[in-house]
């Protein structure tokens, strides 16, 4: 395994796990509506999101080693100012119509939530670090839209560029040291031979253009 699939693994079982702990706390608060979620996510995303953030600054520094580069750097882990839940519980209360909707939108807010903390560090990083170019994305292109930007094998270097995602999206970020590891990434990425809609594609490369033409 590569290390950067491995990183990935490691970032979603550290989903899975704070998951499983949403859902314990469903089973054992029936009805645990928006207050008791307004009460407890706060501290299962600063947990999970900790370890997300320890994962990836060991995966950078890894990989910049394993990549030869010069000199010392440590990691830039920002954690966020606000955990963004209120709006999460707000969105999924307004959109869902069931339970079970609600459940899973909650679900996949908390997991862009956590991804996202790994997914800063390597970005922050990759920008502040001399002797790195910029990020990439690295994924298993599991919906058109991500498999759209892995494809073009883009290394991003500027500060402002966010690294767009979706709930439950998979992508993470990689740093940039050199020409043989940035090739590295790219070959990475194996397309799906799994076909897609016309339509999906046109809308998908509409998405696409939309990001690029306000990050890039
Ligand atoms: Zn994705």
């Amino acid at each position: 395994m590569t290390p950067y699939e491995a990183f990935r693994r490691a970032i979603r079982d550290l989903v899975t796990l704070a998951e499983s702990d949403i859902r314990d706390l469903w089973r054992l608060v029936k009805d645990a509506g928006p207050d008791a979620l307004h009460e407890l996510l706060p501290d299962i995303i600063d947990t999970y999101g900790s370890a997300a953030q320890s994962i990836a600054a060991d995966y950078y520094e890894d990989l910049r080693e394993t990549a030869g580069v010069a000199g010392r750097f440590a990691p830039i882990i920002e954690t966020p100012a606000t955990t963004g839940i209120g709006s999460l519980i707000g969105w999924a209360t307004a959109e869902a119509a069931s339970t079970e909707s609600f459940q899973s939108l909650i679900l996949g807010g908390v997991q862009q939530r956590i991804v996202n903390q790994s997914r800063d560090v390597v970005r922050l990083s990759s920008i502040a670090d001399p002797r790195a170019s910029g990020w990439m994305r690295i994924g298993s292109g599991k919906c058109d839209f991500c498999t759209m930007l892995i494809r073009r094998g883009a290394v991003y270097t500027k500060k402002s560029v966010d690294f767009a995602s979706h709930p439950t999206c998979g992508c993470n970020a990689a740093p940039a040291f050199n020409a043989e590891q940035i090739s590295a990434v790219r070959t990475e990425f194996v397309e799906s031979a799994r076909r897609r809609s016309e339509e999906t594609k046109a809308e998908d490369n509409k998405r696409v253009r939309e990001w690029i033409a306000s990050n890039l």
